[in-house]
């Protein structure tokens, strides 16, 4: 997988002795997000990212979901920063987490067809 969206900067961080230490991080902007994924902010914040807090399905304990990249249905701006946001395919919930590095992998599922709101023959919502 190569990163197709993002772009890569620096920040300057406070290392636990007191010196400044320089970390390369990787950005994605909301920008960068396809007009079509972007959908309304819905849900709750999960901090789990891919267990749902309502019936507790875990995407790698039950593969026959798909992954959660398979279940994102949209990504968004919010308080906490851009997030994906995704559907519990089980009890239906609505959840969103942080996403800066997810957006890559969310393409990968729908070049794949696996993605079940935006891969082949799926339906956009
Ligand atoms: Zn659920």
């Amino acid at each position: 997988m190569t990163w197709k969206y993002g772009y890569i900067g620096t920040s300057v961080v406070l290392a636990a002795n007191g010196t400044q230490v320089r970390i390369v991080i990787k950005f994605l902007a909301m920008e960068k997000i396809d007009i079509k994924y972007r959908k309304p902010l819905v849900g709750r914040y999960n901090k789990s990212v891919s267990r749902c807090l309502d019936c507790d399905h875990e995407f790698l304990k039950n593969p026959k979901y798909g992954t959660i990249f398979d279940n994102i249905n949209g990504f968004n701006d919010s308080h906490i920063g851009m997030v994906a946001m995704w559907e519990c395919p089980v009890c239906f919930s609505k959840w969103f987490y942080h996403s800066e590095y997810h957006y890559d992998y969310f393409l990968d599922a729908v070049d794949d067809g696996t993605q079940k709101y935006y891969g082949s023959g799926a339906k956009a919502i």
